[in-house]
């Protein structure tokens, strides 16, 4: 039995110029990229980053593998399909992709009784758990692009995460409301010291700080602007003093934002520190206006777990082998859910040639980008195209409150990662391959 794939939808590859194309190579998810395709090759005109610039550059063969040889897309099909139909706990992991990318992994996951999580799932998880437990006060790019008066940024890794957020959020040539660039300003607060400074004509300020340590410093950040005895002269090696003006500042704000990424913070228990930095946005916000903006890193993070959300109740870590959702945020992430037993592994990652599969001898069915190096040949390897650039598709940005439409930018033979996942169910329940 042959599958039949649906056909992509064709796109003129002659010289054409592309306005307001979505990038979907970070959780900012620009949308203003103006993109020029002449004989298949790519170039960004106006808007994009180095990040976008690799992102969109096509690569490699698209060719199917089992086991390192070429094979047909029917073939890899029918192997991945017996491998993960034929598993007791089979895993889907990576889950790079986009919405239609996720609810066809679910789907999946729902037939064969797999649990899920994301490459991201860690960083998602230390959010979540406090948004599960105690709620916070969050708002938007959009709203701290057109209202912030103090931006504080916990960490400079985000400006190499994120290469346009001072171009496109904090000092962007315009803003909905009229005077909202005049008294804005940018404060960060840790991270290397080297970082590219980004250009900028809104004041910024740059304050030394452990990252390992930022769950402490806002904690004493927070006794500072409550005015609250401190016993203590330093913290984490800096001078209590030093906090002094940044406590005031944030008192002092109209529409001030604290920003972090997960990901940039350091330390045995990162979850804590964002416990800390909502609990202070909570205590300012009885007197005054104050939001957090929690950035999730983009490869379609938002937009598996919103998914998730959305079908099962829980977002992601979630183990579909009972017949019902089972929510586990330890026990389910990657590293220990192919510790405790997993024997299969389903790993999808469309956007980045670099997210290879963990290291593992468990049998592995790999959906990724052409062009992707990885250190262990799978069992199966089929590459799938870029939503965004091979084909169209809808992610979730950073956020978590937008998602937006992505464009076929070139003809291509690759097959989504939907398709495929659909395809792989598909011939599982086609009954050759007993579950
Ligand atoms: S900042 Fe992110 S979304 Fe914007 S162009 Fe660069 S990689 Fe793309």
């Amino acid at each position: 039995m042959y599958v039949t794939l649906e056909p992509l939808m064709s796109v003129s590859e002659k010289s054409l110029t592309h306005e307001h194309v979505p990038c979907p190579f970070c959780g900012l998810l620009c949308d203003d990229l103006q993109i020029r395709i002449a004989n298949g090759d790519i170039k960004i005109i106006a808007g994009g980053c180095t990040r976008s610039e690799n992102g969109f550059a096509t690569t490699g063969d698209d060719s199917p593998r089992i086991a390192g040889e070429t094979v047909t897309l029917d073939l890899a099909i029918n192997h991945a399909a017996e491998l993960l139909g034929n598993a007791r706990r089979p895993l889907i992991g990576g889950l790079e992709t986009d919405v239609r990318g996720m609810r066809a992994a679910l789907a999946l996951a729902d037939r064969i009784g797999a649990a899920l999580d994301h490459t991201h799932g860690e960083n998602l998880q230390r959010n979540l758990r406090v948004l599960q437990d105690r709620g916070w006060i969050t708002t938007t790019l959009s709203e701290v692009r057109n209202r912030a008066d103090l931006i504080v940024v916990l960490g400079s890794a985000l400006f190499t995460s994120f290469p346009r957020l001072v171009e496109r959020i904090f000092a962007p040539p315009t803003t909905m409301v009229d005077d909202a660039l005049q008294n804005r300003r940018l404060i960060v607060l840790g991270g290397r010291s080297d970082w590219p400074v980004p250009e900028t004509q809104i004041p910024l300020e740059y304050i030394p700080a452990p990252m390992e340590s930022m769950g402490e410093i806002v904690s004493v950040l927070r006794c500072l602007i409550d005015e609250r005895p401190i016993q203590a002269a330093t913290v984490a090696g800096m001078n209590i003093d030093s906090l002094q003006p940044l406590a005031e500042r944030i008192r002092q704000a109209s529409y001030g934002v604290m920003i972090w990424s997960t990901g940039a913070l350091k330390g045995d228990h990162p979850d804590l520190t964002v416990q800390c930095i909502s609990e202070l946005i909570t205590d300012l916000n009885r007197e005054q206006r104050f939001a957090g903006l929690p950035l999730a890193a983009g490869d379609g993070d938002v937009s598996a777990y919103q998914a998730c959300t959305w079908q099962t109740g829980y977002p992601l870590r979630v183990d579909l082998a009972s017949g019902k959702p089972v929510y586990d945020p330890y026990h389910l992430s990657t590293a220990r859910a192919l510790a405790d037993g997993a024997d299969a592994l389903l790993w999808v990652s469309s956007f980045d040639t670099t997210h290879e599969p963990p290291d593992t001898t468990v049998p592995t069915v790999v959906l990724g980008r052409n062009g992707m190096q990885m250190t262990r040949e799978p069992e199966v390897f089929i590459p799938v195209g870029v939503p965004g650039l091979n084909h169209a598709g809808t992610v979730f940005r950073g956020d978590a409150v937008v998602s937006l439409p992505l464009r076929q930018l070139v003809d291509s033979s690759l097959p989504a990662a939907a398709e495929v996942v659909q395809a792989i169910r598909t011939r599982i329940e086609s009954q050759e391959v007993p579950c």
